[in-house]
């Protein structure tokens, strides 16, 4: 597993960013999934993220988009 390392800025925005871990859901059994398999930004305001349960296996993608500082 790759770390989680978002883009660093000196904005209260991306500071708020960085202190939240990103964190899921299982969309098939709901166990909760607290670390993304895999990170990846796009750009400074995008994110994708590859989440996979432990508990089933389930693997899903999400996009997260934040406010442009
Ligand atoms: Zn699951």
């Amino acid at each position: 597993m790759r770390l989680f390392v978002p883009p660093t800025r000196s904005s209260p925005g991306a500071a708020r960013v960085a202190r939240t871990r990103p964190t899921n859901e299982c969309a098939q059994c709901g166990e909760a999934i607290f670390m993304p398999e895999w990170s990846e930004w796009l750009n400074p305001a995008c994110a994708r993220h590859l989440w996979q349960c432990e508990a089933c296996g389930y693997s899903f993608e999400t996009t997260v988009r934040f406010a442009a500082a």
